[in-house]
């Protein structure tokens, strides 16, 4: 039976780090700030506002959210972006989504400054990572890689197969893999018999966004399997509930480690982007 990786317990022990860098710079008269920059929005997007809001405080991060309408021009989110990119006082933004139909947020999240960008949405970071430099990594690329080492293995040399390509997860946690010297296999849905290859992994990461897709035949026994994945599912009841990509009953017994969802390598993200903000802070200053 595999032992799971509390993501809640890590995100907790990250944050402690966070909150005493926080007060290390404040100390030398930096006050780390984040600030969202919200178009429209929906529920979803404004209780994470929420919780990004009271994460950062309780970290010692300044936290602004920007509110502009349902209806605002795409020049006026670019003349926010701008005076936020030269607000000294600002060390990090982020451009929350989904952002209202028309509006182009890749083209936005691009005008982000690249020290600021601490989500790693920006084509520079995504660069520098690919090319093993450090950067602001994206926050839930970093956070499945914490909960890869939060099992203790190393990865040099390891099978690690990823299934998912996209921009902010699936290539990115690829690039840190990588530079952690692990062998890296990068599925997607047009990889010919999944399972054949997932088979061979060590450790496992499984970002694809399909609800329980990943079964005991995609698991060699004893791998690590850290699954990003976050869907509505329901529970036998037929109640909503969230569910990831792996089917963890089915996993659990076979693996030697494996995330849960949820408290699985979602609490890690948010810890994550404020470690980012915090050290887009440090940046800046030297
Ligand atoms: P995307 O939809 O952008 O990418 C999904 C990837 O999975 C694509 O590369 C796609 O392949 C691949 N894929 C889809 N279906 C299959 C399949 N049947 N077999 C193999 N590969 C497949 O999703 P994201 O990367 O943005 O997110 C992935 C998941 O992670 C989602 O559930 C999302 O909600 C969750 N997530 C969780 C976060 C957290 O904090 N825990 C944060 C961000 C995301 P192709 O490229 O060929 O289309």
């Amino acid at each position: 039976m595999a032992t799971r990786i509390d993501g809640k317990a890590l995100a907790a022990t990250i944050r402690e780090r966070v909150k005493r860098d926080a007060a290390e710079l404040r100390q030398r008269g930096v006050v780390p700030t984040l600030a969202t920059v919200m178009a429209g929005g929906d529920a979803g997007a404004e209780s994470y506002a929420d919780a990004q809001g009271r994460t950062a405080r309780e970290l010692g991060i300044e936290y602004r959210l920007v509110r502009l309408g349902a209806t605002v021009a795409a020049r006026e989110v670019e003349a926010a972006l701008d005076g936020l990119n030269r607000d000294a006082s600002v060390s990090g933004i982020l451009l929350s989504q989904p952002t209202p139909a028309g509006i182009d947020a890749f083209a936005l999240q691009q005008r982000i400054a690249v020290g600021k960008d601490v989500e790693g949405v920006s084509a520079t970071n995504l660069g520098m990572l690919m090319m093993g430099h450090a950067a602001l990594a994206p926050c839930t690329a970093a956070a499945a890689m914490e909960c890869v080492r939060a099992s203790g293995i190393e990865l040099a040399g390891a099978a690690v197969v990823v299934v998912g390509r996209s921009n902010i997860v699936g290539k990115p946690v690829a690039a840190l893999l990588l530079a952690a010297h692990a062998t890296v296999t990068q599925c997607h849905s047009r990889t010919r018999d999944l399972a054949r290859v997932t088979r061979e992994a060590d450790v496992l990461i499984v970002a694809a966004g399909r609800a329980e897709m990943i079964r005991s035949e995609h698991v060699k026994r004893g791998a690590i399997v850290i699954d990003v994945g976050t869907n509505r599912g329901t529970d036998a009841a037929g109640k909503s509930k969230m569910v990831g990509d792996v089917k963890f009953d089915e996993v659990e017994p076979i693996a030697s480690w494996i995330t849960p969802v949820p408290g699985g390598v979602g609490p890690v993200t948010v810890a994550m982007l404020m470690a980012n903000v915090v050290e887009a802070a440090r940046r800046a200053r030297v």
